[in-house]
């Protein structure tokens, strides 16, 4: 270990920050946050360092650095664009024991300033030990991702609650599950977050009168249609959480590599008009794993509330009372026409946009007419194999024959494939798809003339 990790009480510690410019500023921003008494010494400051120094929150020592400066303090900081002045703030510090960061040249500091993740009261430190700032940085953007952003305010609460915790829950076993259930409450982290401690209290009461239930939850989350990146921040964080992951053929390899590495994965393979396991099979399954105390995420492609049957799962969950809620994804239509630079509406061509399934039950038929109709967008989901279906009634219906449509096959993913023509032609262009794909129709299909920025290659 070239550097020992410590946190370091600064709170009404004298500090010093040598250096008045742009990245002193940044330096000083620090101290502050941690409560130190900071001396500022420069022979010129940016103006927020006037500012801080009216307002009293640093001391201003105008002129020439001066080992006088050192006396009393506990932790410099040699923050100045002089290569020269900062080795000498070093040495200066050095032999007088007090700890010097010197930006930018760790080699010549005793001590390294850490990438932070703050959720105060919990802190994570990175650090490279000064030979990668940028593999830090980036590390630090991983892990500001997955740690919610509520955690400081749930961690200030358990220290509230902890002795209160002991006198009420003898066996530490359920006082771990109790912790457990506190650290994953959603609505309780927002309560916390809306300030509304009275909605805090009830869950706390909730949570202290029902420890021993040794239920789990199911958590619909959408995947989006393909791309990683479109995951939500809260749809990772729920698929890291879970102890079983129960998805389907639409979620991506690439988000099925962000689960939890010891999760139980379960393979539903659904596809539109066929299921390798039944519905009532995957119900069962996700009801006996949360009653078995479980974690559950349901994964579905696209969002789970559309053409997801997200909704028909949850009823039956509701039935059995097994908590459950709902993170939405970014639905295929939104996340195709984005990159395929095909926007849904537009003020001169399209005032509203119809999210229709091509795979309606049999005795229920579309409503063709208003699917004619002027000024819209059509967005069919599992329409391919119904395009011959869907160009003659459109046609029937008057819509007309030289209406622009696009196929998007994979949409989102590195194999997106799009191919657009007009209505007459929409049987013809379907046999050269494959699934999953959406079919577009509108006169927003022009745009991708001019807006297709993906894969232009
Ligand atoms: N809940 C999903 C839709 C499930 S229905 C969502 O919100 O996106 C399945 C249909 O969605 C597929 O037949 C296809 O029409 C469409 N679909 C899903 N992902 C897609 C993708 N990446 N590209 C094109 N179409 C997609």
């Amino acid at each position: 270990m070239d550097y020992l990790p410590i946190f370091c009480k600064l709170r009404d510690k004298e500090c010093l920050l040598v250096g008045g410019g742009k990245i002193a500023e940044r330096k000083a921003r620090i101290l502050m946050e941690a409560g130190a008494i900071i001396t500022v010494n420069a022979r010129y400051f940016t103006p927020q360092f006037d500012i801080w120094g009216k307002d009293g929150k640093i001391k201003q020592a105008y002129g020439d650095f001066s080992a006088d400066l050192l006396r009393g303090v506990w932790l410099v900081i040699a923050a100045t664009n002089n290569q020269i002045i900062n080795d000498l703030v070093y040495q200066k510090a050095s032999a007088g024991q007090i700890f010097c960061n010197v930006v930018d040249s760790p080699k010549s500091a005793s001590f390294i300033m850490p990438s932070i993740i703050d959720r105060s009261p919990m802190m994570i430190a990175i650090s490279s030990g000064g030979r990668s700032p940028v593999l830090s940085r980036l590390l630090r953007e991983k892990l500001e991702a997955n740690i919610p952003q509520h955690l400081g305010p749930l961690a200030r609460l358990a220290g509230d609650l902890r002795q209160q915790v002991k006198d009420k829950i003898s066996s530490i076993t359920l006082r771990r599950r109790f912790w457990e259930r506190l650290f994953m409450h959603d609505r309780l982290a927002q309560s916390l977050g809306n300030k509304d401690y009275r909605m805090v209290q009830k869950h706390i009461n909730h949570l202290f009168e029902k420890p021993l239930e040794n239920r789990g939850e199911v958590i619909l989350v959408g995947a989006g249609p393909g791309d990683p990146g479109l995951l939500t921040l809260k749809g990772l964080q729920e698929i890291q959480k879970a102890d079983v992951i129960v998805y389907d053929r639409l979620v991506s390899d690439d988000i099925m590599h962000l689960v939890r590495r010891d999760a139980e994965l379960i393979f539903v393979g659904k596809r539109a008009g066929y299921h390798c396991v039944s519905q009532n099979d995957i119900n069962q399954m996700m009801l006996r794993n949360a009653c078995n105390g479980k974690r559950v995420v349901r994964l579905k492609g696209g969002d789970p509330f559309i053409f997801g049957r997200g909704g028909e799962e949850l009823e039956i969950l509701s039935k059995e009372c097994i908590s459950f809620s709902v993170v939405p994804g970014i639905t295929a239509a939104s996340g195709c026409s984005a990159y395929s630079g095909i926007p849904l509406t537009h003020r001169d061509y399209a005032q509203s946009v119809r999210l229709v399934t091509g795979h309606a039950r049999k005795n229920k038929s579309l409503d063709w007419p208003s699917l004619a109709a002027k000024n819209q967008t059509l967005v069919f989901y599992m329409g391919r194999n119904q395009a011959a279906e869907i160009q003659t009634n459109l046609i029937k219906h008057g819509m007309s024959i030289s209406m622009p449509v696009a196929l998007v096959e994979k949409g989102t993913s590195v194999q997106q494939k799009v191919i657009t023509g007009k209505l007459t032609a929409l049987t013809e262009l379907a046999h050269h798809v494959d699934t999953p794909s959406l079919i577009i129709i509108g006169k927003v299909v022009l745009l991708r003339d001019k807006l297709n920025w993906f894969m232009t290659f």
